[in-house]
């Protein structure tokens, strides 16, 4: 990191399971960070996940105990969204509902200073309409990280029409700076991503509702045949039943296209509250 970089601000709003993953990473490497939520306590939880997550780096000797702490002194924490103001970056982290995410654009692209990149960690939502709820459309980029933030290498980067090349050449610059690597795709419905992984899913969810194999033999298929690390209904728990469904009709909309339509099946498991790992219940069931 150099002196630049020491003066660099970055802001991250929502501390949940992405916002926290990305403030960890970043102070990390030694940005400055606040970490913003309406939610007070789960600021505080956010920071002890942080400190636990920490902890399991120093046990696999990724970090030392004596970086820990100047690791979580980097951190900051926050209920206060004004205090964005003078951030170089903001990455937003809230939950995946639009109507939220535009009134936070439209709050920071009001609060911020003019040079501000604000950049989405969404999933599916277009960064372009996002852009233009704002008056900063050439500083509006996708930040897509991946979960968990920590050990994930890839930050998938999402450039809009309007995007600038300043925008992206800082957003790459930091993605490697915080030692992930930074791919660019352009803004369309899932971008790259979720375009190919939620239709594998979904088709995975077609042939347990048409007993074409059970459960454990679609996700045994795909693990030993396409050496794939999780099975396609083990993952969908994994991310969350509602989730597949948000971005499932993210792609149907965007794209008008039957091909993308969500599973029957899918639907009713989320419209039931069987919504994976998260709720103890989906293809599998959890303790
Ligand atoms: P989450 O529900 O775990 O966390 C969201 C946080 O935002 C909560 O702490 C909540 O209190 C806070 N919040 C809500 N409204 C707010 C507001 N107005 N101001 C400030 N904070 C507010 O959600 P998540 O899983 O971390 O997902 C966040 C984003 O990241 C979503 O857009 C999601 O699609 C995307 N994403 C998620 C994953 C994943 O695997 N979870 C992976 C990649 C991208």
């Amino acid at each position: 990191m150099n002196d630049m970089d020491k003066h660099f601000k970055i802001a991250v709003i929502g501390s949940g399971t992405m916002g926290n993953g990305i403030a960890h990473v970043f102070a990390q490497s030694g940005f400055n960070t606040l970490l913003v939520d309406i939610d007070e306590a789960q600021l505080k939880k956010a920071l002890s996940t942080i400190e636990n997550n920490l902890k399991r780096q120093i046990n696999k000797g990724i970090i030392s105990e004596s970086n820990k702490q100047n690791i979580l002194n980097n951190i900051s924490i926050n209920t206060d969204i004004k205090l964005c103001r003078d951030m170089d970056l903001v990455i937003e982290a809230v939950p995946e509902k639009y109507d939220l995410k535009v009134s936070i654009f439209k709050n920071l692209d009001a609060i911020c200073k003019e040079s501000t990149i604000l950049a989405s960690n969404t999933s599916s939502i277009s960064i372009s309409n996002l852009g233009n709820q704002t008056n900063r459309p050439k500083n509006i980029i996708g930040m897509h990280f991946m979960n968990p933030v920590p050990i994930m290498k890839l930050v998938e980067v999402i450039k809009t029409i309007h995007t600038s090349k300043a925008t992206i050449d800082t957003v790459v610059d930091l993605a490697e700076k915080i030692k992930k690597i930074p791919v660019e795709c352009n803004d369309y419905p899932g971008f790259v991503s979720n375009r190919i992984l939620m239709p594998m899913i979904n088709e995975a969810i077609f042939c347990l509702e048409q007993n074409v194999a059970k459960k454990e033999a679609i996700d045994d298929i795909m693990k030993l045949g396409m050496a794939h690390p999780m099975g396609p209904l083990e993952l969908a728990d994994f991310i969350g039943l509602d989730v597949c469904l948000d971005i499932m009709e993210v792609l149907w909309v965007g794209f008008n296209d039957s091909k993308y339509r969500p599973c029957t099946l899918l639907k009713k498991m989320v419209s039931s509250g069987l919504l994976g790992r998260k709720s103890g219940r989906g293809f599998y069931t959890y303790d």
